[in-house]
C-alpha cells in the first residue's frame, strides 16, 4: 500500500473536487440544452431521454475502458500507460496511473532494501536466523546453513528444536531467558564450537545469531588446562614441604630458637600455597566439567544448617551468631557438592571478614522470578567501587586482610561459576560500615515443588 504525503494527497483530492464541479457544470448544461430543444421541437421527454441515454453510452465506454485497462497486464508493466481521456474520466486514468506508479517505485525500493539486507547477510560470518511465533524457522542466511547444517529446500518452517536437536540446546530455547549466550559443540560437527545468542521481537518471534568461537575456545582450554595442569603438579611438592614444615614445628624444642619464627612463616605460607592450589583445582573442575543434567533435589535449609554449623566451629573462636531464617520449605534443583561450596564460601568469607562476637545470618526467601539465599553479616562492608571486580580470580579488597585471613582471592571466582552452573547469578550489597549481603537468585525453574532423590 502506498501513502501519499498529505500535501500531495490534499492537492489530488482539489483537483479532484474541481473537475467534479465542472463535470457537475456540464452536465446540467447539457440538460439545460435539450430541455430547450425538447421545447422547440415539442418533444421535451423524448429529447432529455435520448440526451441522457447518449450520456450514459458515454458513461458506460468509459468506466469498460477502465475496467479493461484495470485487468490487462500493461496496467501492472514497466511501460503501462492509461487510456486517453479527456475531463473527470482523463483525471480518473490519470490518478490511478500515479497511485501504480507509486506503489511500484516504492515496492522497487523496499525490494532493493531487502536484496542488500540479504546481500550483506549472506557475507556474514554469523548465522542469522529467523524463527516464527511457534519456534519454527522463517529466514537463515548461508553462515547458518555452513554451522547448523540447514537446508532451503526442507527445513523451511521446522520447528528449530528438531534440527538442534541437542538437549542443552532444547532447555535453552524453551526457558525463553537469553540474558547469557550458550555455548555447544555445532550440530554438524562436534570440532566447531557455535555460541548461540537469542532476542526477542516483534510478536513472539525469535532472532538467532550464532557465531563460531572454535578458536577462542580452544585458547580458553589451553589457559584452563595449563592452569589445571600446573596446579595439579604443584600439589604433591607442597604438600610433602607442608608436611616436613609442620613436623619441624611440632618438635620445636629441638630446633634453634632464631629458625622458629621463618619456619612458621614458612609454614604459614605453604598452607597458603595449598588453598589456592586446591581452590584452582576446584574452578578448573567447575570449568571443565559439563553441567549435570540429573535432577537431585536439595533441601535449602538443611544445606544452611549445615554451612552455618561447619563456620561457626571453624571460626568458634570469634564468638559470632549464626542464624538461619527461611519463608518456606524450598528444594533446588542441582549439585549439592557444588552448592555447598558456594554457600560456606559465603558463609566463611562472612565470618572471616566480621568483628568477633558479629552476627551472620542465612535467609532464604520467595522471589517473584525464583528464590534467593541470602548470607548477611554486620562486619565491615565493602566500598563500592570494589563490588564489580570481587568475583573476579585474585581480586582482593585489601591484600594484607586476605592474606592475614588465609584468603585465595578464589572463593567468589568458585561463588560465581557454581551459581552459573545452576542458572543463578550473584548479587552483592555492601558499603563501608553497614556490613554486606550477598545474594543468590535462583530462577524459578531450579526450584522443585515435590522432591525427588531428596539429599
Ligand atoms: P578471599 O579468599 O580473599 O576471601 P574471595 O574471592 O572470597 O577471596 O573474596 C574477595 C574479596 O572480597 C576478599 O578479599 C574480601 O576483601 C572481600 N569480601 C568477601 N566477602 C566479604 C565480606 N563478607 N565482608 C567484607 N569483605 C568481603
Amino acid at each position: 500500500m502506498v501513502i501519499l504525503p498529505p500535501d500531495t494527497f490534499n492537492r489530488g483530492i482539489l483537483i479532484l473536487l474541481r473537475d467534479w464541479r465542472s463535470a457537475l457544470r456540464k452536465l446540467f448544461l447539457l440538460i439545460t440544452l435539450l430541455l430547450l430543444i425538447g421545447l422547440v421541437s415539442g418533444q421535451t421527454a423524448w429529447v432529455i431521454a435520448g440526451g441522457l441515454a447518449c450520456y450514459l453510452v458515454y458513461t458506460m465506454f468509459q468506466l469498460r475502458r477502465l475496467h479493461q485497462w484495470l485487468h490487462s497486464p500493461q496496467a501492472h508493466g514497466e511501460n503501462e500507460t492509461p487510456p486517453e481521456s479527456y475531463g473527470l474520466w482523463g483525471d480518473i486514468f490519470d490518478g490511478i496511473h500515479q497511485l501504480q506508479r507509486r506503489e511500484r517505485d516504492s515496492r522497487d525500493y523496499l525490494k532493493s532494501i531487502i536484496d542488500r539486507a540479504q546481500e550483506s547477510t549472506a557475507v556474514l560470518d554469523i548465522a542469522v536466523v529467523m524463527i516464527n511465533r511457534h519456534g519454527q524457522l522463517e529466514w537463515w542466511n548461508p553462515a547458518a546453513e555452513r554451522m547448523l547444517g540447514l537446508h532451503r529446500d526442507h527445513d523451511q518452517h521446522q520447528a528449530v528444536v528438531n534440527l538442534i536437536r541437542q538437549p542443552e540446546f532444547l532447555d535453552y530455547f524453551d526457558a525463553g531467558d537469553y540474558n547469557r549466550p550458550l555455548t555447544l559443540p555445532a550440530p554438524v560437527n562436534r570440532e566447531m564450537m557455535l555460541e548461540y545468542q537469542i532476542t526477542w521481537f516483534g510478536d513472539g518471534e525469535r532472532l538467532m545469531l550464532v557465531r563460531d568461537i572454535s578458536q577462542l575456545h580452544r585458547l580458553e582450554t589451553m589457559r584452563r588446562d595449563f592452569v589445571g595442569n600446573v596446579s595439579h603438579e604443584l600439589r604433591t611438592p607442597i604438600t610433602v614441604i607442608t608436611g616436613y614444615l609442620e613436623t619441624l614445628l611440632d618438635n620445636r624444642d629441638s630446633i634453634n630458637s632464631r629458625w622458629i619464627r621463618p619456619l612458621e612463616q614458612m609454614y604459614q605460607q605453604s598452607r597458603r600455597m595449598e588453598n589456592i592450589i586446591r581452590d584452582l583445582l576446584v574452578l578448573t573442575q567447575l570449568e571443565t566439567k559439563s553441567v549435570s543434567r540429573q535432577r537431585t533435589a536439595i533441601e535449602v535449609q538443611a544445606l544452611m544448617r549445615e554451612v552455618a554449623r561447619d563456620a561457626e566451629q571453624l571460626y568458634e573462636s570469634k564468638k559470632q551468631t549464626f542464624s538461619i531464617s527461611c519463608s518456606e520449605a524450598f528444594w533446588l534443583q542441582g549439585n549439592r557438592n557444588e552448592l555447598y561450596s558456594a554457600l560456606s564460601n559465603l558463609v566463611f568469607n562472612a565470618a572471616k571478614y566480621t568483628q568477633d562476637g558479629g552476627q551472620i545470618q542465612l535467609i532464604c526467601a520467595r522471589q517473584p522470578e525464583g528464590m534467593t539465599v541470602e548470607v548477611r553479616d554486620n562486619g565491615p562492608g565493602i566500598e563500592e567501587k570494589h563490588i564489580p571486580r570481587l568475583t573476579e580470580r585474585f581480586y582482593r579488597v585489601d591484600e594484607s586482610r586476605s592474606t592475614d585471613t588465609g584468603g585465595t582471592g578464589l572463593g567468589l571466582a568458585i561463588v560465581k561459576h557454581v551459581l552459573a552452573r545452576h542458572s543463578a547469578s550473584l548479587k552483592i550489597i555492601s558499603r563501608p560500615g553497614e556490613g554486606s549481603r550477598f545474594i543468590c537468585q535462583f530462577p524459578e525453574q531450579r526450584i522443585l515443588t515435590a522432591p525427588e532423590n531428596a539429599s
